[in-house]
């Protein structure tokens, strides 16, 4: 570690709130590996809605001060003991971890992989925690089958588009919502067979115009990432024996949710997380090659909203919280 520099730029927080408590620094220590660990320079940033949460203290911070940001691409600046051999300085990676936020960031080993010659750093950035979520939604969270049908909340955002894309070029029919035609028309261009507003106080027309779209049955399965305000309306188009798959809380989360309304019609309900799908090296290997096999033979459209730099984090993070956004928002240090 002895050409690095001793400290680095980073975005922290001493403790959970607002925007205001986000803090730029530009003398942060840099950080000390531990074992089978590698610290990446990273050169493209990716910003999720759980950040927020982490932020807002929703999810609770392991220790303060706390450097926010789950992803990131750029290259390897340095081994720690026991990585593996593909890791090498220099190596360009992009990863899944904690302290992305920041010039550079060290991570596990097991959650980050080269990035393949034909994929831009700033596409992997693009293309990593939303994506696979998509992807491990769509395989295990509930499997979904050629001529489903399914429904996608808030289908413009990060994860949403990365859906409806993955479903076309399964060839399931989504059924998709979001907040504003533009956002509608986007999700449409990615792939959405049918766009419906937001369902929030009417939930009976909502899932009465979701019956007759699907010929009476409903959808098997929802993937639903707002939370608390579309929850009931999502629950009930789920067809019988279909799959609520209840992932994010952008509206707050879901509680004091009694467990015989599946009894209805015998729903399974899922509350998953990507880092329980690839928990080990290989499964985040395998789908990240199933997802850049994608990506590549159907033409997927990495959607990037805007690349804000890493000093600019309070617009960054007020325009997502803010529904300004659709696809992907990336920092640079
Ligand atoms: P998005 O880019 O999708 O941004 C969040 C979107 O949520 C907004 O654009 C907005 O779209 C919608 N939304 C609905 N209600 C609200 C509200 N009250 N306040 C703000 N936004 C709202 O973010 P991501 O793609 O990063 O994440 C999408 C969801 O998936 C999040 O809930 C996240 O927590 C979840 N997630 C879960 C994972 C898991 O492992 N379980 C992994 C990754 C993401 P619109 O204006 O159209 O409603």
């Amino acid at each position: 570690m002895s050409s690095l520099p001793k400290t680095m730029k980073a975005v922290l927080i001493e403790k959970t709130g607002g925007t205001e408590v986000l803090e730029y620094k530009t003398d942060f220590p840099m950080p000390e590996l531990k074992e089978g660990e590698v610290l990446v320079k990273n050169e493209f940033i990716g910003i999720n809605y759980i950040d927020t949460y982490f932020r807002t203290g929703l999810y609770p911070l392991p220790h303060t001060p706390y450097i926010l940001g789950r992803e990131g691409s750029g290259t390897i600046a340095a081994v720690g003991p026991n990585a593996p051999f593909d890791l090498k300085v220099g190596t360009r990676v992009v990863y899944m971890g904690s302290y992305a936020y920041a010039e550079y960031t060290p991570v596990a080993s097991k959650y980050t992989i080269p990035i393949p010659d034909s994929i831009p750093t700033k596409i992997a950035a693009a293309s990593c925690l939303q994506a696979l979520t998509a992807l491990t939604l769509i395989r295990e969270a509930h499997k979904v089958e050629k001529g489903d049908w399914v429904l996608v909340t808030a289908a413009a955002g990060g994860v949403g588009l990365w859906l409806c894309q993955l479903l076309k070029a399964i060839g399931a029919r989504t059924i998709a919502t979001a907040s504003t035609p533009e956002k509608r028309d986007l999700a449409k261009q990615n792939g959405a067979e049918v766009l419906l507003e937001y369902h929030e106080g009417d939930q009976e027309t909502f899932v009465k115009k979701v019956k007759e779209i699907t010929g009476g049955e409903g959808v098997a399965a929802v993937f639903d990432s707002v939370g608390k305000s579309t929850f009931d309306a999502s629950l009930g188009v789920v067809a019988r024996k279909g799959t609520m798959v209840s992932f994010g809380n952008a509206s707050g989360p879901v509680t004091g949710f009694a467990l015989g309304r599946l009894a209805a019609n015998n729903v399974k309900l899922v509350r998953p997380t990507l880092f329980n799908y690839i928990y080990t090296r290989e499964e985040f290997q395998q789908y990240a090659a199933e997802l850049w096999n994608f990506i590549e033979k159907d033409k997927l459209n990495v959607q990037i909203h805007d690349v804000y730099a890493l000093h600019d984090i309070v617009r960054a993070t007020e325009d997502i919280e803010g529904r300004k956004t659709t696809g992907k928002l990336l920092l640079q240090p």
